[in-house]
């Protein structure tokens, strides 16, 4: 899947409408990366960190966040 272009910078992304966050260096089809680019409900992180995503309530997709990685 190639990155969208607004987050070459950036690793991780959240969709709005259901509060995922996705890792975009292992983010797969399954996870409507496109979809969410054209619906533009995403939002980035500052600092860009799994921690930050989770303190803003945000819930690591289970197809692209490792398990390891999200209980941290
Ligand atoms: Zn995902």
């Amino acid at each position: 899947m190639a990155r969208p272009k607004q987050f070459e910078h950036f690793r991780y992304v959240g969709d709005k409408r259901n509060q995922r966050v996705h890792d975009l260096d292992n983010a797969t089809d399954a996870c409507g990366i496109d979809e969410l680019m054209k619906a533009e409900t995403f939002v980035c992180f500052g600092p860009d960190t799994l921690v930050e995503a989770s303190n803003r309530c945000y819930k690591p997709c289970r197809h692209c966040v490792r398990g390891d990685e999200a209980a941290a």
